[in-house]
């Protein structure tokens, strides 16, 4: 039996038989981990309510022959105290997990950052220091630069020409020039492409100065930017599970 120990937050949570749960989680050192947490379910469970969603935890797992099982934990921070009260701070909390898990397809492949990014953005939520809206686009423009899919915001995606340019096409990756402007892209304000940029690049002053439709219009578009390549990734995988969830639907709503 062989024991190894990591910090992680969990993700998702799903039934597995009478008592137990298959848990999953994103950790510090070993990427994605889904293991069994057995009898998790009873009333005496020694894990309590540690391994819900939103748990930031200290884990030890033994290796099993097809998941591994955890076998103690600690919490280090219960975020999902902060968040369960406030829906659109819940909501975002949902949103960060349910995109952390699906820009984590392999198992064991290292995210160290993307660690580091979930739980920085879970505290944020939790604290409700900067307004939920912004944490979490915030969250996901890192997130994508992470996959490589940052969009173009000062620059033209498609010629590189310095902007800011008035047209974004998602396709085309982002903020693009009048020469190279495809049809049916989409015309934001030049402070909605800054505040995007500010959030990127973790410039809080300059975020939370922007006004509500720069705010709105910036969700929208980070939006259509991250479903657009999460849609191409998943038919890139036939393996994966198709049908995606709603966002909200990201903690499992049978807890019993
Ligand atoms: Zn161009």
């Amino acid at each position: 039996m062989s024991l190894y120990r990591d910090t992680g937050v969990v993700l998702r949570v799903q039934k597995l038989g009478e008592a137990d749960r298959i848990i999953t989680m994103l950790t510090r050192r070993h990427g994605k981990v889904r293991a069994v947490a057995k009898g998790v379910r009873r009333m005496t469970s020694r894990f309590g309510a540690r391994l819900e969603p939103f748990g930031h935890v200290d884990v030890q797992f033994y290796t099993g022959r097809t998941l591994d099982v955890v076998t103690q934990v600690q919490t280090l921070d219960a975020f999902g105290v902060g968040l369960v009260n406030d829906y659109q701070r819940y909501t975002a909390g949902c949103a960060v997990l349910e995109t952390a898990d699906r820009l984590t397809l392999e198992q064991g492949e290292p995210a160290f950052r993307l660690y580091l990014l979930v739980t920085g953005a879970l505290r944020a939520l939790a604290e409700g220091s900067r307004d939920a809206s912004l944490v979490l686009d915030a969250f996901l423009l890192r997130a994508m630069s992470f996959a490589g899919w940052a969009p173009a915001l000062t620059e033209c995606a498609r010629c590189g020409v310095p902007g800011p340019h008035p047209a974004f096409n998602v396709p085309a990756g982002g903020s693009v020039c009048p020469r190279c402007r495809p049809p049916g892209s989409a015309s934001p304000a030049e402070e909605t492409l800054s505040l995007l940029a500010a959030l990127l690049h973790g410039e809080w002053s300059v975020a939370e100065a922007a006004s509500a439709g720069a705010r709105r219009e910036g969700s929208g578009l980070v939006a259509a930017h991250l479903q657009w390549h999460l849609e191409r990734q998943l038919r890139s995988l036939p393996l994966v599970e198709r049908r995606a969830k709603p966002l909200a639907a990201a903690v499992d709503k049978d807890n019993g």
